[in-house]
């Protein structure tokens, strides 16, 4: 009897926890083979914050793969947001970044992350650097990830705080990202998170065969739509993974 409560109980602990490192598994205990940082080391008063994050807006909503949710786990959203927005750092939406910018929202992140379906030996093209948090949630899952971003001052900044997480597999160009990145092509995933009115052609022939894009077009100011294209030889399939809302895809390489 004694055992089937401990069974039981330790059953309810499971559901209860959405974080396997909050049962005192390691990160490589999680997902059996150590791909790249396990996970930053970083002083973490966050992490009861960040568990009921991915229990309640991450698994909840529908995030199901094992691999994604345990970096939502791991990375540490809070030092990508300004020092402002700390209280709202695991708040399940956008945050300004500055220059207008905003860091996506957390279940966005793990969707589209999700949907690119990233094997360990994996090459990655993002388009949007951003804060960089996005290119530390691919990182802890590929080998090695391009991040473009337009605006010089952010590219910086991202640089800097994923070299101090400890991240070696992450690259920062400043760049207009329209054209991809052709010296590093072919991608066998290439993620965009600002929203151009219609899909790069350069992008979209960076990709490997077999590989996944994923992008939000439309208009300005607008919904716009999130696109999967898969490419098979010269065949492209497209897939709409539904409507969302981010900040326009610019053209004017801005320096500081
Ligand atoms: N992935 C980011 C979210 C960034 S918001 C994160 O995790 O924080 C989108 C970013 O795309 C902004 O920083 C914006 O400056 C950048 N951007 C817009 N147009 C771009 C372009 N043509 N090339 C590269 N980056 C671009």
């Amino acid at each position: 009897m004694r055992v089937i409560t401990g069974i039981v109980g330790i059953a309810a602990l499971v559901l209860l926890i959405a974080c396997r490192s909050q049962l005192s598994l390691s990160p490589t205990d999680q997902t059996g083979d150590a791909v790249s940082p396990a996970g930053p080391d970083v002083d973490d008063p966050y992490a009861a914050e960040r568990e009921k994050l991915v229990r309640e807006g991450i698994t909840a909503w529908g995030i199901e793969d094992q691999a994604v949710i345990d970096v939502m786990c791991r990375v540490p959203r809070h030092v990508f947001v300004p020092d402002e927005y700390l209280n709202q750092a695991y708040a399940n939406h956008p945050l300004p970044i500055g220059y207008g910018q905003t860091i996506s929202q957390p279940y966005i992140v793990a969707m589209m992350t999700e949907a690119l379906d990233l094997e360990p030996d994996d090459v990655v093209l993002e388009v949007g650097a951003g804060s960089g948090y996005q290119a530390a949630v691919l990182a802890e899952l590929v080998r090695q990830v391009y991040t473009i971003e337009i605006i010089e001052a952010l590219a910086e900044q991202a640089e800097q705080q994923l070299t101090a997480l400890g991240y070696d597999n992450i690259e920062v160009i400043h760049a207009d990202g329209y054209y991809g990145l052709e010296d590093r092509a072919p991608f066998d995933a290439i993620i965009v998170t600002a929203a151009p009115d219609h899909v790069p052609p350069p992008l979209q022939s960076q990709l490997a065969d077999g590989g996944k894009l994923v992008i939000p077009v439309g208009p300005v100011g607008g919904y716009q739509e999130l696109w999967l294209i898969e490419r098979h030889g010269d065949t492209f399939t497209t897939s709409s993974l539904g409507g969302v809302r981010f900040v326009p895809l610019t053209r004017d390489v801005r320096g500081e």
